[in-house]
């Protein structure tokens, strides 16, 4: 089982910031920002390069939630990030598709 499926097995504790049926929430252990949150699906999905038709509801799902994230923490109008990193030149570590949300100070652009 991958990292995140442990987490939302509660095999393994993290800090759940929302949970449905089919999304899960919740804070990085390592946070970039002071709201550094992980919006993720229940189901195991390992890349964006896997994705289906049938995925277009759980995306959807996933950024709505992060977006919803944002506003009850007060950062909608000042401003947020969500990033999916994909594969190495990304830096993805967790191979189980996750939705950063970043926010609460000023962000750089470009990336590193
Ligand atoms: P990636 O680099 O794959 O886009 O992001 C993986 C993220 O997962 C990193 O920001 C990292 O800090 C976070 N992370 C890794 N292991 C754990 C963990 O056990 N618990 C939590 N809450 N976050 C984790
Ligand atoms: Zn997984």
């Amino acid at each position: 089982m991958c990292l995140f499926c442990k987490i939302i097995a509660r095999e393994i504790p993290a800090s759940i910031v929302y949970e449905d049926d089919r999304v899960l929430a919740f804070d990085d252990i390592n946070p970039q920002a002071p709201t550094h949150v992980l919006v993720i699906p229940k189901r195991h999905i390992g890349t964006l390069s896997e994705l289906q038709p049938d995925d277009d509801g759980i995306v959807g799902e996933l950024v709505r939630r992060a977006a919803i994230l944002a506003g009850e923490r007060g950062i909608a109008i000042s401003g947020f990030r969500t990033v999916f990193n994909t594969n190495r030149d990304a830096g993805q570590t967790v191979f189980h598709i996750h939705l950063h949300l970043l926010g609460g100070r000023g962000l750089a652009w470009p990336p590193g």
